[in-house]
């Protein structure tokens, strides 16, 4: 399977799993398939890595949608972007790190382990 395949099957994923969590999805598949492709290009925006697509389980360099800002509950250019795994965990971590400890630990075993 070419990158642009498993890419494709990344951005309906992300479309579904969306609109699944009550996420208003402004979106069309083929919008997602572009930004994900440009991201799988240039790496992850944050930390500089390649990024992994078709994986599974996830890597933490798999490919993730990182919503800009999660409040407004909504997909759509501009309130979106291409993190890796680790970096998009690490972000939402951080926020839960206060709720869970065992969240923290997962983190930990998962990166060491
Ligand atoms: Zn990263």
């Amino acid at each position: 399977m070419t990158p642009e395949t498993k890419i494709w099957r990344w951005a309906r994923n992300t479309k579904v799993r969306h609109k699944q969590r009550g996420f208003q999805v402004k979106m069309t598949q083929n919008e997602l398939y572009k930004l994900g492709l440009q991201a799988y290009k240039d790496g992850c925006p944050i930390c500089g890595s390649a990024f992994e697509v078709g994986c599974a389980p996830v890597t933490i360099n798999s490919l993730t949608l990182d919503i800009v800002d999660p409040t407004m509950r909504i997909l759509a250019p501009g309130n979106v972007q291409c993190v890796c795994w680790g970096c998009n965990n690490e972000k939402n971590l951080k926020s839960m790190r206060k709720n869970s400890q065992s969240l923290q630990s997962g983190r930990i075993s998962l990166k060491w382990g």
